[in-house]
């Protein structure tokens, strides 16, 4: 296949529009897996993907297509639509010269529609809008299009209109794929030079790298070189997604493929990084912009026994997920850690998701925490990424001139009669109205800016409850503003636990710090002696409540009596040791450590 006859696309739209659906319709299209009628997100390969009903990593499909006489070889890369991921989308794209955006007819423009059409945009690709779902009662396709036209200016004269589900209109998708989205450029006669995208950990392959190949052409055996590293290695095996690993030949310019190769360990495989053939150097392609962690958690093993596989464990997830940034970190209530960062909390809860699913895992995670910044009388700025490295009350009076947190800016699509609604919810969250435009009649398009903190804990839930679910969110980065910042302490009997401590802003002290020992209150069990809980800001005690000593044995009625409820009294009592942790005498749950994210 000649770089003329290959296309390089991916699908993109917001959460739940149809995308995953709509690669199923392709592949059973072009025979890559059979027409049962039973085929479901086949390209969702993650437990947490199948369990959840969402896409979180971004999955590449080769097809064979023909069109007009000519068979063309068809690359697809189906994307997450969740704002947590969209470092899966972004780095996808730079595989591919075009992408299908996909609207729900139904729902029409949703924010992430917006956010993932400038993504695309930015990185020049050809964009072909089309509308799925147009089989429900409810779609509105001339509205959906009205929206196309006036969000993104483009022409949306001549959309495809289909359903993904019943499959009406998919057969146009692909004929529309070859005449629009350019084929990729490079050339087979050129030098070797491919660009690594993606990779994960195969138990028995080891590494496998993804890569887009811009020239040349690579085969087993071939040598190559990595431009980050400079280390050699000989190609072992190349292959095509079919969805699975399928080995092919070669690999050809244009091509998008898996190579395995001799890498001895993970640390070796750098997302973006450039492999050209051993002696013909090329120039390096540019790569991707590292993802900024929006949020940190600690992240330790249960059994400190456990630490070192946990290590390994954590180093082979990354490997699939190079969005995770990973520091060691120590705590002095819960021992040798991590502190990782990730993009959202949704992003978080799937990583521990797959930590336990796919390695086996039993981890305690913390409460997530922004990064904050300290600005120092002599100048210096020092980046908090855990509430533990908060400078004291003593210094805070002096040497620290100033705090920052972070902000994202925000965009909120919603029907006009939220309006309201949306207003508040921005304002209470601390944020900073910039504009609001119609994208139709009735659909508001606000813009906002709101501290990162307000939004990683449950500000999406209140925007679909205040919405009735109608709303749609989306946010990016957008630097860091100077805050009025106070750290909440937590004692358990006079003592400091460290990893419960939460950074906040002032106006929250009060109401937090009783919502935080109310909640721990309600998780700790009651053992063999009192618990006094205290939560303090700036040494200042703000909140105070007792877990009642423990009187009876939780078996002794059931001395003499039935065995079997015994036995299940005791695993159940097992089952809840296996999150827990000791501290002091002290035992805490998995659950108060989650308990302390703000929420009012
Ligand atoms: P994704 O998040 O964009 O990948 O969306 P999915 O492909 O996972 O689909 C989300 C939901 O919409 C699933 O329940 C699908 O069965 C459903 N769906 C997808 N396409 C259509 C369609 O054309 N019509 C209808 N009625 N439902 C669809
Ligand atoms: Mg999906």
């Amino acid at each position: 296949y000649p770089p003329e006859r290959i296309r390089n696309f991916s699908i993109i739209a917001h959460i739940d529009h149809g995308k995953s659906t709509l690669a199923d319709r392709l592949l059973e299209l072009t025979g890559v897996i059979s027409k049962t009628g039973k085929n479901k997100q086949v390209l969702d390969k993650l437990k947490v993907e199948r369990e959840r009903g969402i896409t979180v990593k971004a999955q590449s499909a080769s097809m064979f297509y023909e069109h007009m006489g000519q068979k063309y070889l068809m690359n697809l890369i189906d994307t997450p639509g969740h704002v947590d991921f969209s470092y899966e989308v972004s780095r996808s794209l730079a595989a591919c010269q075009g992408t299908i955006l996909l609207v729900d007819a139904a729902q029409g423009i949703q924010a992430q529609t917006v956010a993932n059409f400038y993504l695309a945009f930015g990185e020049g690709l050809e964009v072909i809008p089309m509308l799925n779902k147009v089989d429900l009662q409810t779609a509105e396709p001339a509205r959906a299009a009205k929206q196309i036209e006036s969000a993104f200016e483009i022409d949306a004269g001549g959309l495809l209109h289909m359903s993904a589900k019943t499959g009406l209109g998919v057969d146009q998708v692909l004929p529309a794929v070859i005449e629009k989205i350019p084929p990729p450029g490079g050339s087979s006669g050129r030098p070797f030079k491919a660009l690594l995208f993606d990779t994960w950990y195969d138990r028995y392959q080891g590494v496998v790298c993804l890569m887009a190949v811009k020239d040349g052409a690579i085969r087993k055996g071939t040598r190559i070189v990595s431009n980050h590293s400079k280390t050699k290695y000989e190609v072992a095996e190349v292959g095509i997604m079919y969805p699975e690993p399928t080995p092919t030949t070669s690999l050809q310019a244009g091509q998008v493929g898996y190579i395995v190769c001799n890498m001895k360990s993970i640390a070796e495989a750098h997302v973006g990084d450039t492999f050209y053939r051993d002696k013909e150097p090329v120039e390096a392609l540019p790569g991707f912009v590292p993802a900024k962690s929006m949020v940190f958690a600690g992240v330790f093993p249960i059994d400190a026994d456990e630490f070192d596989r946990l290590d390994e464990s954590i180093q082979k997830l990354t490997l699939n997920d190079s969005s995770v940034s990973v520091h060691k970190e120590t705590s002095a209530a819960l021992g040798q850690g991590w502190r990782l960062g990730f993009l959202g909390t949704l992003h978080m809860d799937v990583f521990r998701q797959r930590l336990e699913e796919e390695y086996d895992a039993n981890v305690l995670i913390t409460a997530p925490t922004v990064p904050y910044q300290i600005k120092y009388r002599d100048g210096s700025t020092h980046f908090i990424r855990t509430p533990a490295d908060f400078p004291s009350a003593i210094s805070m009076q002096d040497a620290v001139v100033a705090t920052m947190e972070p902000f994202v800016s925000a965009t909120v699509i919603f029907p006009e009669q939220y309006m309201g609604q949306m207003f508040e919810l921005c304002t209470t969250h601390r944020g900073e109205i910039q504009n609001h435009t119609f994208i139709d009649e009735s659909r508001v398009m606000l813009k906002c800016r709101l501290p990162t903190a307000e939004v990683v804990t449950d500000f999406f839930d209140k925007l679909k409850s205040k919405s009735q679910g109608f709303a749609s969110f989306d946010y990016e980065e957008a630097g860091y503003g100077e805050s009025d910042l106070v750290k909440m302490e937590v004692l358990l009997n006079g003592e400091s636990v460290d990893a419960l401590a939460a950074v906040m802003h002032r106006s929250s002290v009060v109401t937090t710090g009783r919502d935080m020992a109310r909640r721990l209150k309600e998780v700790i069990r009651r053992q063999l002696f009192d618990i006094i809980i205290q939560t303090a800001a700036n040494g200042k005690i703000v909140a105070r409540e007792t877990v009642k000593q423990l009187r009876k044995n939780v078996t002794a009625k059931c001395y003499g009596g039935d065995i079997s409820r015994k036995m299940k009294l005791l695993n159940k009592q097992k089952e809840g040791k296996k999150r827990m942790k000791k501290f002091g005498k002290v035992e805490l749950p998995q659950e108060a450590f989650l308990s302390v994210m703000t929420s009012k």
